[in-house]
Parts: C-alpha cells; sequence; structure tokens
C-alpha cells in the first residue's frame, strides 16, 4: 500500500498513540521522526556538543548514525548502534530538542533520512512538519491538538518515574516546547492548509484512531 498518513500536532496531543494505532488498524509502517531529533539531541547531550551554540551543533549534526524501526508495535531509535528509546525520552532531552531541532543542517538531515524511509509510502508519519515539509503529497494529513491542561496530564503520566514533572512543570516546560516550536524560523510547527484538525480533548484513543481510519479509507 502507498499510502501516506501526515500526522501532526504539539507535544502531548496523542500523536504517538493515535498514529501508531491508525497504522496498526491499516497494516501500515509507522515513523515517530520526534524520536529521531530526541535521538540527535540525546547524542550531542552526551558528547557534550555546546547546544546552544548553532554553529557547532550543525557541525556536529553530519556525525551520528541514527536509525529507526517502523514495526508500530515495536518502535526502535538507535545512534551509532545503541538503543536509545528509554534515555531519548527524559525531561533532560525534552527541554533540549528544541534548541536543537531548530538548526537547519539537523533538519536538513533528518528530513532527508525520513524521506528515505517514507519511500514509497504505506506508512502513517507523525511530528510537527510533515505535513507542511517532509510530505507535502500525502494522502491524509491530521492535526492533532488537545487542550494545554489535558496535554500537560498526559505527559505528566508517561514521566510519573520522575518525581519532579508535576502537571504544572509539565505545563510550563511544555508551552515552553510549544513556543520554540512554533516560532522556529525553519518548518515551525504549522497546520498545512489541507490538513483536517482533530481535537482529542474530549475523545478516547479508540475514537482519534477510528475517525483516522475512516479518513484514510475515504482517501484510498
Ligand atoms: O514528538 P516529540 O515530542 O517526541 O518531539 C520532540 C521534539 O522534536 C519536538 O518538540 C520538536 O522540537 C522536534 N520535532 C521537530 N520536527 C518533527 C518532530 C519533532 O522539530 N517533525
Amino acid at each position: 500500500m502507498t499510502l501516506v498518513i501526515a500526522v501532526d500536532g504539539p507535544a502531548g496531543s496523542g500523536k504517538s498513540s493515535a498514529a501508531k494505532g491508525a497504522a496498526r488498524a491499516l497494516g501500515l509502517r509507522y515513523l515517530d521522526t520526534g524520536s529521531m531529533y530526541r535521538a540527535m539531541t540525546w547524542w550531542m547531550l552526551h558528547t557534550d556538543v555546546p547546544i546552544d551554540d548553532p554553529e557547532a551543533v550543525a557541525a556536529a549534526a553530519v556525525t551520528p548514525v541514527i536509525e529507526v524501526g517502523t514495526d508500530p508495535d515495536a518502535p526502535t531509535v538507535c545512534v551509532d548502534g545503541a538503543d536509545v528509546s528509554a534515555p531519548i525520552r527524559t525531561r533532560e532531552v525534552s527541554n533540549a530538542v528544541s534548541v536543537v531541532s531548530s538548526v537547519p543542517a539537523v533538519r536538513r538531515r533528518l528530513v532527508e533520512l525520513q524521506r528515505d524511509i517514507i519511500g514509497a509510502g504505506g506508512i502513517v508519519v507523525e511530528g510537527r512538519d510533515i505535513g507542511s515539509v517532509v510530505a507535502p503529497d500525502a494522502d491524509l494529513k491530521v492535526f492533532l491538538t488537545a487542550s494545554d491542561e489535558v496535554r500537560a496530564r498526559r505527559r505528566a503520566k508517561d514521566l510519573r518515574s520522575d518525581p519532579a514533572a508535576t502537571v504544572d512543570v509539565t505545563l510550563a516546560e511544555q508551552a515552553r516546547r510549544d513556543r520554540l516550536d512554533s516560532t522556529r524560523k525553519d518548518s515551525p510547527l504549522a497546520m498545512a492548509g489541507d490538513a483536517v484538525e482533530v481535537d482529542s480533548t474530549a475523545l478516547s484513543l479508540d475514537e482519534v484512531v477510528e475517525m483516522i481510519v475512516r479518513l484514510a479509507k475515504e482517501r484510498q
């Protein structure tokens, strides 16, 4: 199947669960582009690249080998052969990733990798700029939103092993990340003109997945 489905939206809008669920239901591959920006950021923190220096970040961005698996039941992300699925989800990485992902050289490198993986299609791709930049010809573009409060609650639940990640702290960190992601010069978080906006505030995960599956079948 050559279908390409783009799922974009801000942090905590439920993109990952919805995109994975839709990929499973439609028998498609799944690509989490956020995990690639997180892997790049993790590697930069790990190798002491000064992430507030855009030139140093741009120069370093060519080095790490980033590989992602596209099975919706077991998505993986490796840097230089090491599985970094767990460490890329820490708050340290979440709070650094927007600065790294705003550097054009980082985006160029990862968008090229993403387009290679998308290839001939048959994939659900989630991120911030998929419908607008990475796959502007996608068959279906969904822009998933939810209220700030609901998004922060979902994030705080994901981070429950970190005692400092209260709903209030998560709300503030999420607002900062949204602001940086939406105001950067190079491919900011934006809804593509032909995207369908889905507000998941009052919807269950199953309802969001069903909606994406129904829209996808209509486009097929
Ligand atoms: O989706 P997730 O929250 O894991 O994304 C982490 C970060 O990666 C985002 O806050 C954003 O800075 C960056 N990102 C991006 N473009 C994408 C996907 C993620 O800039 N397509």
